[in-house]
């Protein structure tokens, strides 16, 4: 589908709301994505209208607007507008679900070997502060996390079974749909990390079975930077009380401490509210994208990718899992990550490293160090994935 004329064109038209792309090979949307002319623009109209009459002002005039984000994303997700929270980031989101769970000495929680290294801290901190154990469910050797040794693991007394949909580290999707059918028999709290598949991979929080979702703006959802939000079911919000409450969040009610009723009790008063409608915006420009297009257009670009690395002497893609996103990772034999991604940024293509620091359990149980990440995006096209190809192999030479 990536070669067909329609797809050309269509993609033509994305890459002119996205100007950097014409001279830049941005293969770094893991990272974080360009954003498109639209999200810049309404952005930068706010901060001017905050200039213009005031903060308050201009914020009470995009009331609607920035209501409409709410609901943009509760559809972005198969949600409510009264489940979802905006905070600053992935990892806000998720430590505000982590740490609103009634953690008790010996409660268990379950997680996957690829798992990010920011959660793992905050499981290692439960565990040290409040009792709990961290459990590492055994994956196939594909590399998707084993369902039968997950099912035999289950008891009443895990609390949290957490899972990243798209880890950092490479192209694995993890079965979420599959696991949540597990979970949904047991008493636990399931926490899906879905970072890196928002705005890549089509989201349903009910087909999922998750209780509780979270995701950041900049990476393929292409929202500024400095944005996240969260997704939590009605029908869990009131076993989970947020660690950090404001007037925003509660209320005092004859001293009584009343906490919201809906997920914003998550939130704070202050934020970027031109960020907030940012990301409201680059929701709606991902929905007439057409998610299911968006999804089907980059993953086969990041098959043609892998294909085209693997015939470059020297390299390996790294890839696991039985179903594939678009974050592609490899090595290349005798040049650092590093080295490398420094070569390929002064050739004009951008890359990450990802460290073996970001995903520490899976990085070690495969031996692997560095690795060259090269993300692609809808935006991204045939020609800039041969143009990436020659480059890796010049800079190898
Ligand atoms: C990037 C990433 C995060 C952290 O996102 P922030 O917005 O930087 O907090 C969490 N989980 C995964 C899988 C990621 O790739």
């Amino acid at each position: 589908m990536i070669h067909d004329t329609d797809t050309r064109e269509k993609v033509g038209l994305l890459r002119a709301d996205t100007p950097a792309s014409a001279d830049l090979v941005h293969f770094n949307n893991a990272g974080a994505a360009l954003p498109p002319e639209p999200v810049v623009e309404r952005m930068v109209r706010h901060l001017r209208r905050e200039a213009a009459i005031g903060g308050y002002e201009a914020a009470d005039e995009a009331h609607d607007e920035i209501e409409a984000c709410y609901a943009a994303i509760a559809e972005l997700v198969g949600a409510g507008a009264d489940e979802i929270a905006l905070t600053d980031s992935a990892t806000r989101s998720w430590l505000s679900v982590f740490t609103a769970l009634p953690w008790r000495e010996g409660d268990r929680i379950l997680t996957a070997a690829p798992e990010y290294s920011s959660n793992i801290i905050a499981m290692r901190s439960a565990a040290r502060e409040r009792g709990a154990t961290v459990e590492v469910v055994p994956s196939t050797p594909d590399g998707d996390i084993d369902l039968n040794a997950l099912t035999t693991m289950l008891d009443d007394r895990v609390r949290l079974v957490a899972v990243t949909h798209a880890p950092t580290n490479g192209g694995l999707v993890q079965p979420v749909e599959k696991i949540g059918a597990v979970v949904a028999d047991s008493p636990a709290l399931y926490l899906v990390d879905a970072c890196q598949s928002a705005g890549q991979i089509p989201l349903d929080l009910a087909a999922i079975g998750a209780d509780a979702l979270t995701a950041t703006g900049r990476k393929y959802l292409r929202a500024p930077r400095g944005t996240g939000f969260l997704a939590v079911r009605r029908g869990v919000l009131d076993r989970l009380t947020p660690a950090h409450l404001d007037l925003h969040s509660a209320w005092l009610d004859d001293d009584r401490l009343r906490l919201r009723g809906d997920a914003r009790r998550f939130e704070l008063f202050e934020r970027g509210v031109a960020a907030v409608l940012g990301l409201g915006q680059a929701v709606r420009y991902y929905r007439d994208v057409g998610p299911n297009w968006a999804h089907d257009y980059l993953t086969a670009l990041a098959e043609h990718l892998r294909r085209t690395l693997d015939d470059i002497p020297g390299v390996t893609v790294t890839d696991i899992g039985a179903r594939r996103s678009g974050i592609v990772t490899f090595q290349a034999g005798g040049v650092a990550a590093g080295e490398l991604a420094a070569r390929l940024k002064a050739r004009g293509c951008n890359v990450s490293v990802s460290a073996a620091a970001s995903t520490p359990w899976d990085m070690e149980q495969r031996r692997l160090d560095a690795l060259v990440r090269a993300s692609v995006h809808y935006y991204n096209t045939p020609d800039e994935v041969a143009r990436f190809g020659a480059e890796v192999a010049a800079a190898l030479r």
